[in-house]
């Protein structure tokens, strides 16, 4: 491709609402632009990287037997009122209504599509076991979309289906996926960790992991045994028996029978308190500092939730984000301002510079948070005591040391069971003639979430360092004077013998300052950078790494053999 006439609009400025580095250096590269909050175009670059990963996840899932189809968008209410989860979804699914005043959602996920499918498909278990995989646009109508790609409202999305008829025959299906997504990620060049997971929305009671992508952006935490191979993420860690001192620790707290009361509160004490079931309130801590309640979390169906944590907290308002509750209580003690809820994900990082620099954030965005002032307002010294129940605690499996880092999402496998060819009515005869449920698995990758982890994980203070296999050119041609015609001469002939080759090849053939050109090549992040200068009348050229710091002067030959 040839740079004059492409469409890449880089940006010297940052763009203001950007925080993670993989949001700048994507729209300050000229990879994507946004056209709504959490909906972005993908710009020629963009869509090259991304065909990049696309191309690895199809070789991966179609080496492990499973066949690419393509389910729609639109699909039609009633399947997701007959899994139950038309309403359950809440109002992260995007209904809207046809001409003929029919009720449809746009798929955020394809479990109804997908079962109905294969009710309506196939008629003997000597048809299974099967794994139906796509890779498609689905939509979410996130809280609060943010972070570029990483979370967005419309994404793309590998989403994959298992069918078996037994459950050793389901571990199979889901080894092999589970197998798959290491092989796919370790492909794009990224540290991840999988880690134990907690059911969540999708439902199901079975074994499922986290494919974390390790960024301290990362809005998971991951929670890791130093020595041994134990892996969880913060919520299932939680809610495995624990052994060592935190239990003793946390079963020490007081009892909230009188709230407020100084301490962590568990969530034992809130479900007592609350008067709802365990699961929805999957996470939470209330820590009490001078009778005020300053932080809780929760996490499960925000309607209800915050109508109880008023009442609980006795407070004036609750309202609550995705990840976090903010509560302004008028309990507290005379003179004091009320209580602030932080997300727990910024509780566990025992981090009072982070903590004030988020309210200071928030209070910039002019969120829930304004007015609050760290110090004043919420007492930073008691910082120290903002300890995830979990921080004392020792490894569930074998009592060693634990770790906490941070992870992005990027891949989800699931064991469902029955619960959708349940609902959905996919029953096929046994052996024994007798009709029985299918038992169903779902796996999931972000495509375009990973796009923008392998960023926050390959990049520097000058731009984006693509790992070869994902990069959306390998070389770049950057001949320092275009209107030099010696330099554009053996320009096009590299240019010639790459493609030839197979090499993908970006030709700045724009008649730019050299500076601007070389901003522009580290800012792209393309692996292989050759420059043509004034060695051009002796046929030498620089040959230089992204990834490294030294430059070679080569002749064209060598180049060339080097790129091979
Ligand atoms: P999260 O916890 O981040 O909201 P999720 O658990 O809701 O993600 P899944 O239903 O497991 O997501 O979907 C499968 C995968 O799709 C996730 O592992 C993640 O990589 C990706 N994904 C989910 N939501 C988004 C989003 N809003 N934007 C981009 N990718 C997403
Ligand atoms: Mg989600
Ligand atoms: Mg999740
Ligand atoms: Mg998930």
């Amino acid at each position: 491709m040839r740079q004059r006439h492409a469409l890449i609009p880089t940006l010297r400025e940052i763009p203001s609402d950007a925080e993670a580095a993989s949001h700048k250096l994507m729209i300050r590269g000229g990879f994507i632009r946004p056209l709504a909050a959490g909906v972005y175009s993908y710009l020629p670059l963009g869509r090259k990287a991304l065909r990049k990963l696309e191309s690895i996840i199809r070789e991966e899932m179609d080496r492990c037997g499973a066949q690419e189809l393509l389910l729609p968008a639109l699909q039609p209410a009633e399947l997701w009122q007959q899994s139950g989860r038309h309403s359950l979804y809440g109002p992260e699914l995007v209904r809207l209504r046809d001409r003929h005043d029919r009720e449809f959602v746009l798929g955020p996920t394809h479990e109804e599509v997908v079962t109905a499918l294969m009710r309506d498909s196939i008629s003997s278990y000597r048809d299974l076991p099967m794994t139906l995989y796509q890779l498609q646009t689905k939509f979410r109508d996130e809280r609060r979309p943010r972070f570029g790609l990483m979370r967005g409202r419309e994404f793309l999305m590998k989403d994959a289906y298992s069918f078996d008829m037994d459950l050793g025959s389901l571990d199979r299906s889901y080894r092999a996926m589970y197998e798959a997504y290491h092989r796919i990620f370790t492909r794009c060049g990224l540290r991840f960790k999988a880690v134990e997971a907690d059911a969540g929305a999708i439902g199901g009671e079975g074994e499922t992991h986290e494919f974390m992508a390790l960024a301290a952006i990362g809005e998971d935490t991951v929670v890791s045994c130093l020595s041994c191979s134990y892996a969880a993420n913060l919520e299932k860690a939680e809610a495995q028996p624990i052994a060592g001192a935190a239990t003793a620790a946390s079963s020490a707290v007081p009892a909230c029978e009188s709230f407020p009361t100084p301490g962590l509160h568990t969530i034992d004490q809130l479900v007592g308190a609350l008067n709802v079931k365990p699961e929805e309130l999957i996470k939470t801590l209330v820590y009490v500092a001078d009778g005020v309640p300053v932080a809780v979390a929760v996490r499960g169906d925000h309607e209800v939730n915050e109508v109880k944590l008023k009442q609980y907290l006795q407070a004036e308002a609750v309202s609550l984000a995705d990840d976090d509750v903010i509560a302004r209580a008028g309990g507290g003690p005379a003179g004091s301002i009320g209580p602030v809820g932080l997300s727990v994900k910024l509780l566990v990082d025992r981090d009072a510079a982070r903590i004030a620099s988020a309210i200071a954030g928030a209070n910039k965005a002019e969120r829930h948070l304004r007015f609050v002032v760290p110090g004043r307002d919420f007492p930073l010294n008691h910082t120290g005591d903002f300890r995830n129940v979990q921080e004392q605690d020792r490894c569930p499996r074998c009592g060693g040391e634990l770790a906490f880092s941070r992870g992005i999402e990027i891949g989800h496998v699931f064991k469902l069971g029955t619960k959708y060819s349940d609902k959905l009515g996919l029953r096929l005869p046994d052996a024994s003639g007798k009709p029985s449920p299918v038992i169903m698995g779902c796996y999931g990758i972000g495509v375009s979430r990973l796009l923008a982890a392998i960023v926050e994980q390959h990049h520097d203070e000058r731009g984006i360092r693509w790992p070869a296999a994902v990069a959306p050119f390998h070389v770049h041609l950057v001949p320092v004077a275009a209107q030099d015609r010696e330099q554009m001469k053996l320009a096009e002939s590299l240019y010639e013998r790459l493609s030839l080759i197979g090499v993908e090849v970006l030709l700045d053939d724009r008649e730019e300052r050299a500076g601007v050109k070389f901003k522009d090549a580290d800012l792209i992040g393309i692996p292989i950078r050759i420059v043509i200068g004034k060695g051009a009348a002796a046929g030498l050229v620089e040959y230089k790494e992204r990834d490294g710091d030294s430059s070679a002067e080569l002749t064209a030959d060598e180049a060339v053999e080097r790129v091979m």
